[in-house]
Formats: structure tokens, C-alpha cells, sequence
């Protein structure tokens, strides 16, 4: 087995000696164990959370640990009843090539409905995030403006689409034209702000033009500052993500628009996807559904080179390198 082992905590972008891979021997499965060849390994903006010290919503991955990750391979070999050899599966499997799994946290996937990279992205932790934090949080109605960042990526991407199905106005914001087109003629959004250009409040307000009811936040930072000045009264601000802020250095400040809050009497709440566990089984359905029918579009960003290659590849997400679901082919 290779696997890609945390050697220290990085300060700002992770850097390839903050890992390294460790070859040992690929383990049997135990009693109830099955073992996994990992053929997809998913890479995910929370990644730098997982390593970086301090409280969050899970423990940190330890030193000399393997990286944690979502993944999907195949079944080869298995002492679990619920597994068979050759099955597809995804789940938290880690940065490895052989994985072993007692069937936690671990499903079966249908590569005949999808390619199994997906499994990892819209149909699979992305999509679920999108899903409980617009419906559940969001609670988009018809004819209202919802807007979402990283409006181009795995979990954006989505939200905009079941916002369009549930008879919303998307907006989205990403960076760049070509992401900007993309959003719009492929994924089906009403407009796409790109915040590169320099010009974020008045193409935002352009793009919004009766104020913003509904804010997906992936981002922070300045782009939260604008969409505070446009929000809605009783607007509704579902906390997915900060990913500006992620490889920091030093304290961010919170966002100058506080204010808004207050006097729109918005709804701002934080939330993870796996505080939705009892309902999962309905998103999957609702998701694969949706995806069946053509009303889902799923980009997937596949890039080569190995567990070598897996720091340069997680940076991706930090620049906005990736486009689409990023995901790393072993
Ligand atoms: P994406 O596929 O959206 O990739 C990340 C994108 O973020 C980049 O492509 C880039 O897009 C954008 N980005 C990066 N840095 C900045 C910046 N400084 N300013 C503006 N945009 C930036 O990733 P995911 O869909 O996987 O994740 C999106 C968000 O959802 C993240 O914040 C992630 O942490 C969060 N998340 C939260 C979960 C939860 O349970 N709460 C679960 C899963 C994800 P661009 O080129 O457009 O700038």
C-alpha cells in the first residue's frame, strides 16, 4: 500500500514536505473488515481545516497519520457480509491506495448511473452540502433571488441548479469569464457575477435588481461585505464555507457589514453536512433523481500524478485553480 501521511502542520498553502507517502504492506480485511482499492480521491476545501490544530468540528488529522478524505474504489477484497469483491463504494477512505473498511461512513455506489467520480462530488458530500444547506437553511421560495459563491465549484454549482428547480432566481459569483459563461449557459443560473473584474457591488446589484434573499456563503471576506449591503428583509445567509480565509495567517477580521444583520433581521446560521445524517438517504434520492432527469449538471476536474501530486492539487482550490469537482485519479 501507498499512503500519504501528515508529517507537519502547515502555515498558509500547504507544502508537498508537510506530507509524505509511507509504502507498507496492503493490510488483509479482518473479521467484518472489507478492503477497498482506491481509484478516486475527492479533495476538499475543509482539507486545510483537517490539518491545521485547534478546535473544529472534527479532530485533526495527527501527525504521522494518513490524510483523511473522502475516496471511491472498488471492493477486492472482503469478511463483510454487506460487501462482495468488485462492488463500487465511496467514503471516508483516505489518501491510499488500499483501503480497509468496517462498511462506516462507507456506501455503495452505482457506476452505471454515474461515473464513480462523481460519487465523490455532485452525487455524493458535495451535493448532499448543497442540498441541506439551501433547503434546510436557505428555504429559497419561488421568485426570490438566491446567490451563491463559488458559484462555478462541486457544492456552488449545485446550489444554484436546485435553487432554479425550486422556481428561485440564481445568481452566481465566480472568478473569471470563462467560469462566469459556464455558470450561465450551461448550469442554467440567471447571471454570474465575476468578482475579478473590480467591480463586485454594482454588477452584483445589476445582477440582483431586487436585492438578494437567499446568500450561500462559501467564500468571506469581501465578498460577504457586498452581498451583506444587498441582502433582503428576513434574508436567510446558510454559513457552508469560508474559504478565503482558510490558508490565513493571522486573525480575519469579521465582515464591516455587521449591521445588516440587525436591521435586515437576517437568519445567518452555520452548518456541516453531516448534521443532516438522519435525512441523507432523502438528498441522495431527491439528488440522483434530479440527476437522472438532465435537471443536475456535474462537472468533474480529474487531475493525474499520484499521491506525490496530492499537496500542488489541493492548492487548486485556494486559487481557483480547479474547475469543477476536483478530484485526484490514483
Ligand atoms: P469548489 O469546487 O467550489 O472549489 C473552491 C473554489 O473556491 C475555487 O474554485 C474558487 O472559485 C473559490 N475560491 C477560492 N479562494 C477564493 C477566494 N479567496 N475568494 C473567492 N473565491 C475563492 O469547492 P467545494 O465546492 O468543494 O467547496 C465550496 C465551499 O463549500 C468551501 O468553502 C467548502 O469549505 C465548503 N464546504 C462546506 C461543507 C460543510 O459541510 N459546511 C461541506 C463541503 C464544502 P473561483 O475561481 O470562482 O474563485
Amino acid at each position: 500500500n501507498h499512503a500519504l501521511k501528515l508529517r507537519s502542520r502547515p502555515d498558509g498553502m500547504v507544502k508537498r514536505d508537510d506530507f509524505e507517502i509511507v509504502e507498507e504492506p496492503a493490510r488483509e480485511p479482518g473479521d467484518g473488515e472489507f478492503r477497498v482499492k482506491v481509484e478516486y480521491v475527492s479533495l476538499d476545501p475543509a482539507m486545510r481545516g483537517w490539518i491545521a490544530p485547534g478546535k473544529s468540528y472534527v479532530p485533526p488529522v495527527e501527525l504521522g497519520a494518513t490524510m483523511r478524505a473522502f475516496a471511491a474504489g472498488i471492493v477486492d477484497s472482503s469478511n463483510h457480509p454487506g460487501f462482495r469483491p468488485g462492488e463500487a463504494v465511496a467514503g471516508m477512505l483516505g489518501v491510499q491506495r488500499y483501503a480497509i473498511s468496517k462498511g462506516e461512513r462507507c456506501f455503495k455506489v452505482d457506476p452505471s448511473r454515474a461515473p464513480l467520480e462523481r460519487w465523490i462530488g455532485g452525487l455524493g458530500m458535495p451535493g448532499q452540502t448543497a442540498y441541506f444547506g439551501l433547503l434546510e437553511i436557505g428555504r429559497p421560495q419561488p421568485g426570490e433571488t438566491v446567490v451563491v459563491s463559488a458559484a462555478s465549484g462541486a457544492v456552488g454549482s449545485l446550489v444554484g441548479q436546485i435553487a432554479k428547480i425550486k422556481g428561485s432566481r440564481a445568481v452566481g459569483i465566480a472568478g473569471g469569464p470563462e467560469k462566469c459563461r459556464y455558470v450561465v449557459e450551461e448550469l442554467g443560473f440567471d447571471a454570474c457575477v465575476d468578482y475579478k473584474a473590480g467591480n463586485l457591488a454594482a454588477d452584483l446589484r445589476a445582477a440582483c435588481p431586487d436585492g438578494i434573499d437567499v446568500y450561500f456563503e462559501n467564500v468571506g471576506g469581501e465578498i460577504l461585505d457586498a452581498v451583506l449591503a444587498q441582502m433582503n428583509l428576513f434574508g436567510r445567509i446558510p454559513v457552508c464555507g469560508l474559504i478565503s480565509a482558510y490558508n490565513a495567517t493571522a486573525p480575519v477580521a469579521g465582515p464591516t457589514n455587521f449591521r445588516s444583520i440587525l436591521v435586515n433581521r437576517l437568519t445567518v446560521r452555520g452548518f456541516i453536512v453531516f448534521d443532516f445524517q438522519e435525512k441523507i438517504a432523502d438528498a441522495n434520492e431527491q439528488l440522483g433523481a434530479w440527476h437522472a432527469e438532465g435537471r443536475l449538471k456535474m462537472r468533474e476536474d480529474v487531475r493525474e500524478g499520484g499521491l506525490e501530486a496530492f499537496p500542488d492539487v489541493l492548492n487548486l482550490l485556494y486559487t481557483g485553480g480547479n474547475f469543477g469537482k476536483l478530484v485526484l485519479k490514483l
